[in-house]
């Protein structure tokens, strides 16, 4: 299969889905692990241009881990908006991939750029279907089943699947850590230990589903997506 993530920002994937994705990689899918927005306001005392420059490689660094293709960005940090413009970009993006399974932010996450990201998935990943609905790219005609995951600390989600990552777990660590230039940020902006986020959300969504590590997703249910295949690893 072809799996295709897609993250506002350099590190969402990392902290939402990583697991998952170093399962699938593992069992010999292609992986493509895409971010929106640049990452460049994720910081305080480096220019928004270089510290671009630096979450992209970030971003890169991660997806070797588990031999996935990072893709985007396609704006800056909170100036993604649900344009036609950005909807013709993300289609092009889902056209490149081909994908079997999309996953993305819940559209009730905690913040604009992942809510907006979570909108253009809709979106573009309907509009990639249409041939008359010309861009670069042809047409990638099936609709494919789309996965929501988690909500930054489980907030108002209710999981309908959930993937045992306890395998994983140390490679969703490593993969994490590769977005070097976060980890003090994010400690002294949102009064939390990003390690111990993956830790504690790990254990719990795998609490709730009798493994020691998991990561929680849910399908959207609407009529097109839905398969009786088994889409997650
Ligand atoms: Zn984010």
């Amino acid at each position: 299969m072809r799996i295709l993530a897609v993250g506002a920002h350099p590190d969402d994937l990392e902290l939402l889905c990583a697991g998952t994705m170093a399962k699938y990689a593992d069992q010999g899918h292609k992986v493509f692990l895409a971010h929106l927005c640049s990452g460049n306001m994720g910081g305080k005392d480096i220019e928004p241009e270089k510290l671009a420059q630096i979450r992209d490689k970030e971003a890169q660094k991660s997806a070797r881990i588990i031999g996935a293709q990072a893709l985007g960005p396609v704006a800056g940090d909170l100036d993604l908006y649900p344009t036609k413009e950005m909807r013709i970009k993300l289609t092009d993006i889902i056209r490149d991939a081909k994908p079997d399974v999309i996953f993305t932010h819940s559209p009730n996450d905690y913040m604009p750029d992942h809510v907006i990201t979570s909108q253009l998935v809709f979106a573009a990943s309907f509009a990639s279907t249409v041939p008359l609905y010309k861009t670069d790219q042809p047409a990638h005609e099936p609709i494919v089943p789309i996965f929501y995951m988690d909500t930054l600390a489980g907030l108002g989600f209710e999981p309908t699947d959930y993937v045992d990552i306890t395998d994983f777990f140390e490679t969703k660590k490593r993969m994490f850590l590769a977005h070097e230039s976060q980890y003090k940020w994010i400690e002294g902006h949102h009064q939390a230990d990003a390690l111990e986020m993956l830790e504690t959300a790990g254990r719990f969504r795998g609490l709730q589903c009798g493994v020691k590590y998991a990561e929680a997703f849910r399908r959207l249910s609407v009529w097109g997506r839905i398969t009786t295949e088994k889409l997650l690893p």
